[in-house]
């Protein structure tokens, strides 16, 4: 299936009730070539007028976020779990994600990125279940040849300074695995990537507790 099929088919979906309250569906945007997929949650008030995904005020931090680390909104892509907005931005329901997820699962089997980082708690959870955001974000950790890094969401940046910092830590975490992985290229991208020790080199070289498995 071609991308522009499937943004067509995500733009007429009516497979949840999120279709009957939504402005318009909001499929994702970026670069079809992105090695990086940011995933968020769902669109909220202003990106289902708009029907771009983080086109809000969580949106501008998003930006900030990709600039501290020399990359442009181009340069990745981004979608989120669900392409309907909840009414009053409630979490999603199970059945949503459920009717959705075909989506996403195209999406990542098309621009088959290397690194999925996931924008807070329920996105994280949708891939990696059970997590706990505040023990996982930061921590890249690799499933089925993909490498996820957990971050949490950047509405959480917006009030608190703190989290903020947090971010801001984090996105430079996600920028070492992408130099490191940028070094490791071959033509062979994957095969080459699944040899990459990626947990050893953060928690040996971070050198903080936070990046300390418990057993270390
Ligand atoms: N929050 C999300 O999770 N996704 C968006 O697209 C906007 C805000």
């Amino acid at each position: 299936m071609k991308y522009s099929s499937l943004v067509a088919e995500i733009l007429t979906c009516e497979k949840c009730n999120l279709c009957k309250t939504r402005t318009q569906a909001v499929p994702g945007e970026g670069s079809l070539k992105a090695k990086i997929m940011f995933v968020g949650e769902g669109p909220g008030k202003q990106e289902d007028l708009k029907g771009t995904p983080f086109c809000g005020a969580s949106g501008k931090l998003l930006d900030a976020l990709l600039q501290s680390i020399d990359l442009k909104r181009e340069d990745v892509y981004i979608t989120n779990i669900v392409k309907c907005r909840p009414p009053n931005n409630r979490d999603p329901f199970d059945n949503e994600k459920d009717a959705c997820s075909p989506f996403l699962n195209k999406q990542i089997e098309q621009i088959n990125p290397l690194i999925i980082a996931t924008l807070g708690r329920h996105s994280m959870n949708f891939f990696l279940p059970q997590l706990k955001i505040s023990e996982m974000h930061g921590k890249p950790l690799r499933r089925k040849g993909q490498i996820y890094i957990p971050l949490y969401h950047p509405a959480v940046g917006l009030y608190r300074a703190s989290m903020k910092e947090e971010l801001l830590k984090d996105f430079q975490i996600l920028k070492k695995v992408i130099n490191k992985l940028e070094k490791e290229k071959t033509d062979n991208e994957h095969e080459e990537y699944k040899q990459f020790p990626l947990e050893e080199f953060f928690y040996q070289k971070a050198g903080t507790d936070r990046y300390k498995t418990n057993n270390s």
